[in-house]
C-alpha cells in the first residue's frame, strides 16, 4: 500500500495494488497546471484509490480532463477523463510519501516537451547548490 498527500497535508490517500504504469507527461495542459517542466503520473484502476481526508477541487483542464488538486495548497493529485480513460486514475506520482517506490518507466507527450528538457539530464548537478564566489 503506497500512501500520499498534499504539501499542506490537508489530503491524504491511500492507493492499493500494482500500478498500471508510471509515465512522466511532458504536455502542454500538465506543464501548465503544474508550473514545472513535466509532471509523473502512475495509472491505477480508480478503485485501487481511497481518499483518507479531505476533499479535492476538481479543475477542468481540456473538455474531459479533470485535475483534482488541494484548495488549500495547490498540489496536484489526481487526474480523470471518462472519454480517454473510463475507470482510470492518474496520480501525481511526485505526491506519493515516498516517491521512490515506483519508478518511472516511460516519458510521453514528448512532442510538446520543453526544448531544453530532452537533455536535461545532462546538466551540472550539486547536492544543494552552485559553489558560491
Ligand atoms: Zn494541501
Ligand atoms: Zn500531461
Amino acid at each position: 500500500m503506497i500512501e500520499g498527500g498534499c504539501h499542506c497535508g490537508s489530503i491524504r490517500y491511500q492507493v492499493v495494488g500494482e500500478a498500471i504504469t508510471h509515465a512522466l507527461c511532458h504536455c502542454t495542459d500538465c506543464r501548465r497546471h503544474a508550473g514545472a517542466p513535466m509532471v509523473g503520473w502512475t495509472m491505477y484502476p480508480d478503485s485501487a484509490v481511497k481518499i483518507q481526508k479531505g476533499i479535492p477541487k476538481v479543475y477542468k483542464s481540456s473538455e474531459h480532463g479533470r485535475r483534482h488538486f488541494c484548495g488549500d495548497c495547490g498540489t496536484g493529485i489526481f487526474y480523470f477523463n471518462e472519454q480517454m480513460l473510463p475507470g482510470i486514475v492518474d496520480i501525481q506520482s511526485a505526491t506519493y510519501d515516498d516517491p521512490n517506490v515506483i519508478p518511472a518507466r516511460s516519458h510521453i507527450q514528448v512532442a510538446e516537451r520543453i526544448d531544453w528538457m530532452k537533455t536535461a539530464h545532462s546538466l551540472p548537478q550539486f547536492d544543494r547548490y552552485p559553489p558560491q564566489k
